[in-house]
């Protein structure tokens, strides 16, 4: 048997980096390719990500319980037949007692474009259910409902990533590329070796912020109260750009007024940000000709999140940076398909192309091409921690379908998350491993993983990539697209589902026609001969949009929108029981849940927390020793790791372990408001030399 390479991109975050996949008998060789976006860099995650192809506790039947309806039972091996049959009868069921909106269904931002759109179709058309919803709205939603409401369109990045080596300056928030997206770092240091000048704000003294310029180690939860500080700043020295805000922008005026009273010293007492720094900030990005406020999730997973975004987006705008050549304001994606994910109607309210769910001429636009009358369409339904909080209840989802999401890790508040799951009539988990959501199912469907069939995935930028198909799934695995379509079928929609990507991508591009995130003119074709199409791209004659905004922001009236946003304290507050601040994120070697990583032994690592050598003393706390880190939510176990580069108020945990390491135990489920994004990045807590971690 021959070898044959393909090219195709990377399992993990949104950076998409190319690779090559040499699969030869009985070995798959994964090396990095000269894509665009990595230009031959790869991380530590993605070198590895093809062990986890052939990996040993990989899913390859599905499994069911001993007992049906008891999860006490074990969970044994059963044909697709059983295990299609009892899920579909688990809707019946559930639906006849209780409506068609106590099935729901839960998907992720890692699913490629089709399976995101399909997925929005099952529920809307083989369930006719409202209640869909996605792990997106943990870690991307604030920033999209923040880019929204100024520029009337949310793409993570309006520009090229290249753009980002020719910026003079750049305000870096919430972010920690250097850890998170690696390759993506030879953008940063190509711009400061030509001079450029880069400022952090980050709780943390990261590997990104001690190679900054500048690092506002802010105090956490405060992001809000920088930005409208630098704005105050910027207006009060003239650094704002008068002609652009009166040419492309509405509602300065109570903006400015709103941020009349961040004077420096008192910006200075809320973030612990001292007064020379936040003026220098302004100076750098005012004197700078190319200039970008870039925000992550950092600045996100707050109960003020879209504010707090949009207090960035507001100091942008009076700079006058958006459409300016290499300048603007733009959010680092997290996920795979964090972008593409939320575009094609896996979220709530959402319709394909970024439509409104609520927007009548989009359900009449996206019924015709699904063949449906617009009036079957259900109503937008909540928000994934909502739908997740009532869960088994009676106005609840009773049986639920997840696909490319372990919640069990990844929601806040983990214990009430489970005892939710377990409050359900019905669950049903499609993964490639036994994951901690999918032990607690009635059902596990066992899928085909990213080398193993076709789709697109569109990355940070707005880069619509093709992620072939480098070799079969093993025996007895399915793709996440025929197992739709088989549940489809059984519930009488087989005639409006097909399993084949290309046949769903084609017609995601005509439901998707004429919305914000159009996608008329890519073919898959197309990808392969441009290294990617940008949306929107709204025919085949079209050269895609790299850049956006240059003449005039897709609003009604043309012009970008202040948006007023007043700081207030994060939802939980440090006091005597717990005098802490908690905050969460990422770590080089693991991604999202961990469910994939952690199963990597060259990726193994114990699960740290890092704490400043001052508040480690105070408890008695050496390096390496166990720590009990508690919150008003219950108490999680990591090792210690002792490090001047944290504040000595603070404590960052990461959130990739279950067990007794979960970080989602401890975390903070308040919502912000308007995009529903948990607090994940701030909470009090205390802390105590623990017992073995
Ligand atoms: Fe690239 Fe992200 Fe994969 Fe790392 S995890 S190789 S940065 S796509």
């Amino acid at each position: 048997m021959g070898t044959a390479t393909t090219p195709t991109h990377c399992p993990y975050c949104s950076l998409q980096c190319g690779i090559s996949l040499r699969v030869a008998e009985g070995t798959t060789v994964l090396e990095p390719i000269d894509f665009p976006t990595n230009r031959g860099g790869l991380c530590v995650k993605g070198w590895t990500a093809a062990k986890l192809l052939d990996h040993p506790e990989r899913l390859r039947t599905p499994l069911v319980r001993a007992v049906p309806g008891d999860r006490r039972s074990p969970l044994r091996p059963a044909g697709w037949d059983e295990a299609l049959d009892r899920v579909v009868s688990a809707v019946r069921e559930a639906q006849s007692r209780h409506g068609p909106d106590s099935v729901g269904c839960f998907g992720g931002g890692g699913l490629t474009n089709e399976k995101a759109y399909l997925l929005g179709k099952f529920a809307r058309v083989a369930l006719r259910s409202s209640a869909i919803d996605y792990n997106g709205r943990f870690c991307m939603s604030s920033a999209a409902t923040a880019a929204n409401r100024a520029f009337g369109v949310d793409r993570g990045l309006p520009f090229p990533l290249a753009d980002i080596e020719r910026a003079e300056a750049i305000l870096l928030v919430g972010s920690n590329l250097a850890d998170t997206m690696p390759p993506a770092v030879q953008y940063l240091e190509r711009g400061r070796s030509s001079g450029a000048r880069h400022i952090v704000a980050d709780p943390r003294a990261s590997a990104t912020a001690r190679a900054a310029t500048l690092h506002l180690q802010l105090t956490p939860g405060t992001d809000l109260a920088l930005a409208n500080g630098l704005l105050h700043l910027a207006i009060r020295t003239g650094a704002a750009d008068d002609a652009y805000i009166a040419e492309r922008t509405t509602g300065f005026e109570a903006v400015r007024s709103a941020v009349a009273s961040y004077w420096p010293d008192r910006v200075e007492r809320i973030t612990g940000v001292p007064v020379a720094a936040l003026r220098r900030t302004v100076a750098v990005l005012s004197e700078a000709r190319s200039a970008m406020v870039l925000t992550a999730r950092g600045a996100e997973q707050h109960s003020n999140g879209t504010d707090t975004v949009q207090g960035f987006v507001n100091l942008a705008l009076a700079l006058g940076l958006p459409g300016r050549p290499y300048s603007g304001y733009g959010t680092i994606t997290g996920q795979g398909n964090g972008q593409g994910g939320r575009e094609h109607g896996q979220k709530s309210d959402q319709l394909p192309g970024y439509r409104r769910l609520d927007d009548q001429a989009a359900r009449a636009h996206v019924a015709g091409v699904w063949g449906v009358a617009p009036r079957t369409l259900p109503p937008p339904g909540l928000s994934a921690y909502e739908m997740v909080d009532r869960l088994g209840t009676e106005a609840g989802v009773r049986a639920l379908l997840v696909l490319a999401s372990n919640i069990v890790v990844s929601a806040p508040d983990r214990d009430r998350v489970l005892a939710r799951l377990r409050a359900l009539d019905f669950l049903v988990v499609c993964d490639f491993f036994l994951s901690e959501t999918a032990v607690e199912a009635d059902v596990v469907l066992p899928t085909a993983q990213w080398a193993e069939e076709e789709g697109t995935m569109t990355n940070l930028e707005g880069r619509v990539l093709h992620r072939r198909r480098a070799l079969p799934p093993p025996r007895g695995v399915r793709t996440d697209l025929q197992i739709l379509t088989a549940l489809a079928e059984r519930l009488g929609y087989g005639a409006h589902f097909s399993s084949d990507p290309r046949t769903v991508f084609d017609e995601l591009r005509r439901a998707a026609s004429g919305g914000i995130a159009d996608y008329s003119g890519i073919t898959y074709e197309r990808i392969d001969e441009e290294q990617g199409v940008f949306w929107p791209c709204p025919a085949e004659s079209h050269p895609g949009t790299p850049r956006l905004f240059a003449d005039r922001f897709p609003t009604p009236d043309g012009r970008a929108a202040f948006v007023r946003a007043e700081y207030r304290e994060p939802a939980e507050q440090p006091d005597d029981d717990y005098p802490y601040v908690l905050t969460t994120g990422r770590l080089m070697r693991q991604y999202q849940s961990g469910s994939q990583t952690r199963r990597i032994a060259a990726l193994d690592e114990v699960p740290a927390a890092e704490i400043h050598p001052d508040l480690a003393r105070r408890h008695g706390i050496a390096e390496g020793d166990p720590v009990e880190l508690r919150t008003r939510r219950g108490a999680a176990l990591f090792q210690a790791r002792l490090t001047d580069s944290i504040r000595p108020d603070t404590v960052f945990a990461p959130f990739h372990w279950g067990g007794t390491a979960s970080a989602n135990v401890l975390t903070d489920p308040s919502l912000d408001p308007h995009s529903r994004m948990p607090a994940f990045k701030v909470c009090a807590v205390s802390v105590a030399r623990g017992g073995p971690a």
